[in-house]
């Protein structure tokens, strides 16, 4: 994979910001977007803005056609038996509100539990205390080490006949742990647990394949793999979907409405309720054939190698901790210098045109648990570089000393 270019694909990495060229390593809030990406969205509103699945003029049949050719490619992409299986959503956050919301709502009684992890982002935290209060179930929490690994050998005493529900992200956002979410899943099935993968993190990083994991539902967003905004993927077994009530009413999700009563679309229709975000599901597509085009074999040595090189350049500075030290990462290195605080080193680096992110990522517990306001985090990605890196290290020596 000749990485320079890769770049070239990018039309925004040739910006510049604060008067230095961009040096973009917060890929894990959301990715660049290639120009195949950029000209699929222009091309939808220049040559067959229409809406879908209703009409049945030529550019209402083109859209749906491409909309729909997306789903089948993220069936491809995530190995799902069906593209049934395959609900369009508006992302991550959405994707799991909706399994709190309709399954969660159906099977949950009081005294039940659902099991969460210590790593995750608060879109997988808070929609299941709010369902659990609900309907008097309580949360319980997979504990982790220092190294920011989930301990699974607590497991045997968190996984019991109570468990009506594991949700667990694939990729820790903050500390970049890659869970052994093939374990948890197995664990879960024991008691006939259902399992939620939080793949936001993962997708763009490493190969998924849901019928291998036999997870029971796994989501991701657009936007973190080269994708727009606003769209994201609930994949569901089609038997546990098929069990389901709908979670949103309204239009294209029934199939016959009397003031009486309404019976409702088949799957994946059935949670697709009103127009859809039609041209980001049409992009997504496109952010997938991008992704598709490359190997995950090159994919995933490009940025283990950037992660290594990354790593050990930032040791290099004095006092600096990095947080999340599995022997399972990928792509995210979170540290603190000192008794720096994150935000003042965020905002110095901007001054250089280098985009990091600071704070608490969405992930307030796992800060608490390392007593820290939160981190700066860099992220990699498939068009990062060593020169990406080397301005980072280059940035921080510069700027640390006004802050120590
Ligand atoms: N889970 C994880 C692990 C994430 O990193 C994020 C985004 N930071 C989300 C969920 C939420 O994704 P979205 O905001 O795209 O819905």
């Amino acid at each position: 994979m000749m990485i320079e270019q890769v770049r070239k694909e990018f039309p925004l990495l040739t910006e510049t910001v604060n008067g230095n060229p961009l040096i973009y390593l917060d890929n894990a809030a959301t990715t660049q977007k290639p120009i195949m990406v950029l000209d699929a969205i222009d091309a939808y509103y220049k040559t067959y803005n229409s809406n879908v699945h209703r009409g049945v003029h030529s550019l209402s049949m083109k859209a749906t056609e491409a909309m729909e050719n997306t789903r089948e490619l993220v069936r491809s992409f995530l190995n799902a038996k069906r593209t049934q299986e395959i609900i369009f959503t508006s992302g991550t956050t959405a994707a799991i509100n909706l399994v709190a919301y309709s399954y969660g709502r159906k099977v949950l009684q009081p005294g039940d539990e659902v099991l969460l992890s210590g790593l995750e982002h608060h879109s997988n935290i808070v929609p299941w205390q709010m369902i659990c209060e609900e309907k008097g179930a309580t949360i319980r929490i997979i504990p982790f080490n220092e190294k920011g690994e989930l301990v699974l050998s607590e497991l045997k005493h968190l996984i019991t006949d109570k468990t009506k529900i594991v949700a667990v992200n694939h990729i820790s956002n903050s500390l970049g742990t890659i869970n052994d979410i093939k374990t948890i899943i197995e664990k879960a099935h024991q008691v006939d647990a259902k399992v939620l993968i939080d793949g936001a993190q993962a997708v763009a990083h490493l190969p998924v394949d849901v019928q291998a994991l036999d997870c029971d539902f796994y989501c991701f967003s657009g936007h973190k793999l080269y994708g727009p905004t606003g769209v994201g993927i609930l994949y569901g077994k089609e038997e546990i979907l098929d069990a389901m009530p709908p979670f949103f009413g309204g239009g294209e999700m029934i199939s016959c409405v009397t003031f009486e009563k309404t019976t409702y679309n088949e799957l994946p229709f059935k949670f697709e309720a009103g127009t859809p975000n039609i041209v980001g599901n049409i992009a997504l597509g496109t952010a997938i054939q991008f992704l598709n085009s490359y190997s995950w074999d090159d994919i995933i040595m490009h940025e283990e190698k950037l992660l290594e090189y990354l790593t050990v350049e930032l040791l290099t500075i004095d006092e600096l901790k990095i947080y999340g030290t599995a022997d399972h990462k990928t792509s995210v290195v979170s540290f603190l210098v000192g008794d720096t605080h994150p935000y003042d080193v965020g905002v110095l680096l901007d001054k250089l045109g280098i985009a990091v992110r600071t704070g608490q990522h969405c992930t307030e517990p796992l800060m608490d648990h390392f007593g820290i306001p939160g981190t700066v985090r860099a992220s990699l990605s498939i068009y990062n570089n060593k020169e990406d890196v080397d301005a980072l290290i280059s940035g921080l020596k510069k700027t640390l000393p006004m802050l120590l």
